[in-house]
């Protein structure tokens, strides 16, 4: 008989002999973006918002001119130290997927650097036999503290959010005066090595967007693989709207005014979020990621493992599902297998923004893992 855990979830025989996450679609899972922790020391307006008056910014700029908005620090609760995963059970998660296909991994959050012995993990998965890909995405605050002992653990790659050039806007967008510390973390990724660096930027209208160009500029001069993603509807506060979002295709037209420039090919299907465009003077390349416009649920091929042990196959999905009673109840790794494979097979077709029946997920980015 299959084993039953306390989520109800059953594992059945053919489910635990099979050797690959396929989902019903013909999709293959080789990426798993693991959130380490709930927690994070910046307060991104699009993300976890400090206060009221912050998560109504664009609100109250958008819809309601006039309209006044307290400044109430917003309580969250974070996770109790309990319900998150150890580093050995993170581990185990990823060494499973790993024997079905997993290949890239990301080390993720919350804010990743957050987490007490990151490195100690880092190490532990860039041991995983399989894993040929780890990187991390970080607001790179701490990053200069840690670079070093996760580069000797075996980090590769990481990429750095970072959606403004200017002190106060950057502070307006993250409620923390922390550019100098981000910028300092990302020239140290570059003398590390640690290449290709990408700066990730959320562009929203009316906050950030006029930097489009001054952010292309500075990735060209850092030599930095600069990317810009489209605002998706993950913010705490619930405040987005589509108006905010500067679409993929509006940001291209911006920057091919200015700049000349050729798409970077891609092999086909790749699962590639990122439209890549290179500078026809050689000097370095920019991504578009527009997840909202442009969907690329087709060839999506990612599984999300939330720091408290829920596996999600979609950013959007409605529904998790919970391992931390397989880990923490006596399962096998077969059954674990079994269990993912399972999962992996009911992943949603894609996303259904705009669409009448959308449905926010209760959890927003920081909790899921971006
Ligand atoms: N704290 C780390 C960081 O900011 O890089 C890692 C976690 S963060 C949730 C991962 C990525 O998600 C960041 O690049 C962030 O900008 C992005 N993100 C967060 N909320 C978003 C939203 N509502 N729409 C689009 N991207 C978002
Ligand atoms: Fe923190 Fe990253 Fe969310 Fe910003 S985007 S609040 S840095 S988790």
């Amino acid at each position: 008989m299959s084993p039953r855990f306390a989520d109800g979830a059953g594992v059945d025989s053919v489910a635990a002999m099979a050797t690959e996450l396929r989902d019903s679609h013909g999709r293959v899972m080789r990426d798993l973006r693991v959130s380490v922790t709930d927690r994070c020391n910046f307060r991104c307006l699009y993300c976890l918002p400090e206060t009221e008056e912050a998560a109504n910014f664009y609100r109250t700029r958008w819809t309601g001119a006039g309209t006044t908005v307290a400044s109430v620090p917003i309580a969250y609760e974070w996770k109790p130290r309990s319900e998150l995963l150890s580093h050995e059970e993170i581990e185990r998660v990823v060494r499973v997927g790993a024997g079905l296909g997993i290949d890239k991994v990301r080390v993720t959050g919350g804010e990743p650097l957050m987490r007490q012995g990151v490195e100690e993990l880092v190490g532990r998965l860039s041991a995983v036999r399989g894993v040929r890909d780890l990187a991390m995405t970080t607001n790179g605050f701490l990053f200069g503290r840690k670079a070093k002992a996760l580069q000797e653990a075996g980090l590769r790659r990481v990429s750095f959010s970072m959606d403004s050039l200017d002190r106060v806007n950057f502070l307006r967008m993250t409620g923390r005066d922390g550019l100098a510390e981000v910028l300092d973390g990302i020239r140290l990724a570059r003398e590390l090595g640690m290449t290709p660096v990408k700066v990730n930027a959320v562009v929203i209208r009316g906050m950030n967007d006029h930097e489009v160009e001054a952010l292309v500029e500075f990735g060209r001069q850092e030599g930095l693989s600069m990317r810009f993603i489209e605002f998706m509807p993950l913010d705490a506060s619930r405040a987005w709207q589509r108006d905010m979002v500067v679409t993929g295709a509006e940001l291209l037209g911006r920057l091919r005014a200015r700049w000349e420039m050729e798409p970077v090919g891609v092999p086909e299907r790749s699962a590639e979020t990122a439209r890549r465009w290179r500078f026809a003077d050689g000097r370095g390349e920019v991504g578009i990621i527009a997840p909202v416009s442009e969907p690329f649920c087709g060839h999506c091929n990612r599984l999300r493992l939330t720091a408290d042990g829920k596996v999600r196959t979609c950013l959007f999905s409605i529904e998790e599902h919970d391992l931390r009673p397989m880990l923490r109840g006596g399962a096998t790794d077969e059954e674990l297998a079994g269990r993912l494979v399972e999962i992996v097979r009911g992943k949603e077709a894609g996303h259904r923004i705009g669409k009448a029946d959308f449905v926010q997920p209760a959890r927003t980015m920081s909790c899921i893992g971006g």
